[in-house]
């Protein structure tokens, strides 16, 4: 593997079976598959001047490993993709936890037994357990918006304080709407629950951090005699596209391409923009140990920024006197702005908007929209892996 700053001169895209546009899970994925099961030659264009797209992790000026685009956490019930990213990496037993600061006090999301007895004391905790057992089962995740249909009294009581000190705040500053705004299936990604597994991921077999960090991950996978990296370099610099044709530099190109950018941006936005949320991150050095007892506290009720990631909490780094934590502010996405796409925001109108940008890239039988940005969708990494998996297989059995 050879990763440079720019194209060379001369630079042919013809020479190359695949062009992935995109160096993060997504375009990673299909790169290392193609190259080692079908011996493709892959370029892949990454605009940014470094690779692992939003899971890239660098080291800050304190020397702290920190995660420049929000805080990573890698959990996955699927054992394929598990398998294929362990071949990359070591991972760490690290397994996350949240608490929410409601009120001032500290009490652990996803909402459980434990929760419940610091909300409501231990007697009034434990009754309201016990009901929520006899309904759902034990061990049994519950989203909100299940939780708040239910018509009894002690699971109103719940619900109602759930609702109001987890998820009303956070998701007005996350989303600007409330959580009945929403896709329940976004609040659905942190249910309450029925038990007293306190981790952010119930229940979730594996999880951890990679040993050497993300970034790291992303270099043991492009790896690999047959794939070349190209960084800073805007593919929408290169791609001219129609609804029969793309060509690359002004020549049409007939290998595969992996697109893994927001569609509407290869189309100059001509149908109108997709909408997403955006982040401000701040970050902070403090001239000490440890900031909070975990790797994130979620701010449910007050201040204007949603949560606090404190990286060693995370990563286990043991670096004495320092540490390094980060702010999260959400606001809307302007396109053009130099602002990143972060949270596609699931609506209706805005998937069907989608769908008429798929639609224009549908009859090109070699262009392959994948990942968060291109499918528009809510994934997590195991998720973004998992599809590049199954694009590989699907291009590996057309070549066969
Ligand atoms: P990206 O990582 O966005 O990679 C796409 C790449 O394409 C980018 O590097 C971009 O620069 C490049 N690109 C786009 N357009 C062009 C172009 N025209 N030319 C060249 N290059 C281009 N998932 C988890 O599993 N656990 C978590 O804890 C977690 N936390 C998250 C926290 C935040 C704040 C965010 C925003 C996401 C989080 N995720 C988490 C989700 C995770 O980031 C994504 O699932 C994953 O990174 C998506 O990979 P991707 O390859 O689809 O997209
Ligand atoms: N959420 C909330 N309070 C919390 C945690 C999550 O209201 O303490 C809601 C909020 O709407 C958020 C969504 O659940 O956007 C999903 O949370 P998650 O932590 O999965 O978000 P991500 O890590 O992807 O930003």
């Amino acid at each position: 593997m050879q990763i440079t700053s720019g194209l060379p001169e001369g630079f042919n895209a013809g020479a190359y079976d695949m062009i992935v546009v995109g160096a993060g899970y997504a375009g990673a994925v299909c790169a290392r598959r193609l190259a080692e099961t079908i011996g493709y030659r892959v370029a892949v264009l990454e605009r940014r001047s470094h690779i692992a797209g939003n899971a890239y992790d660098c080291t800050d000026e304190a020397g702290i490993l920190i995660h420049e685009y929000g805080p990573h956490i890698y959990h996955t019930f699927n054992e394929r993709v598990h398998n294929f990213l362990s071949r990359f990496t070591k991972w760490t037993d690290y397994q996350h936890k949240v608490l929410a600061n409601i009120n001032g006090t500290l009490m652990p999301v996803p909402f459980n037994h434990a929760s419940l007895k610091l909300a409501f004391g231990d007697e009034r905790g434990e009754e309201l357990y016990q009901k929520l057992v006899e309904t759902f089962g034990k061990d049994v995740k519950v989203p909100i918006m299940e939780l708040r249909k239910k018509n009894d009294p002690d699971l109103a009581e719940v619900a109602d304080y759930v609702y109001e000190n987890v998820f009303l705040h956070y998701t007005m500053k996350q989303w600007g709407q409330t959580p009945d705004q929403i896709d329940p299936s976004i609040t659905g990604r942190v249910p309450v629950f029925v038990g007293d597994d306190d981790r952010y991921f119930p229940q979730a077999p594996f999880q951890g951090m990679p040993q050497e960090g993300y970034t790291a991950l992303f270099e043991h996978m492009l790896d690999h005699d047959l794939i070349d990296v190209f960084c800073d370099v805007d593919a929408r610099d290169l791609f001219e596209i129609d609804e029969t044709t793309v060509k690359i530099d002004g020549k049409v190109y007939g290998g595969e391409i992996v697109y893994t950018g927001p569609l509407d941006e290869l189309f100059n936005l001509d149908l109108g923009a997709l909408p997403y949320r955006t982040l401000d991150m701040k970050f902070e050095t403090l001239d000490m140990d440890q900031f909070q007892p975990v790797g994130t506290v979620n701010y449910t009720t007050s201040e204007d920024y949603t949560r606090i990631t404190e990286f060693k909490n995370m990563t286990g780094q043991i670096l004495p006197g320092k540490t390094t934590i980060m702010k999260e502010y959400s606001k809307a996405y302007t396109p053009g702005s130099g602002e990143t796409p972060y949270y596609a925001i699931l609506e209706p109108e805005n998937r069907e908007l989608y769908e008429r940008y798929l639609e224009r890239v549908q009859n090109l039988t070699n262009f392959h929209p994948v990942g968060r940005l291109a499918e528009y969708r809510y994934y997590d990494m195991d998720a973004v892996t998992n599809s590049a998996l199954d694009l590989s297989d699907e291009i590996i059995a057309c070549h066969a």
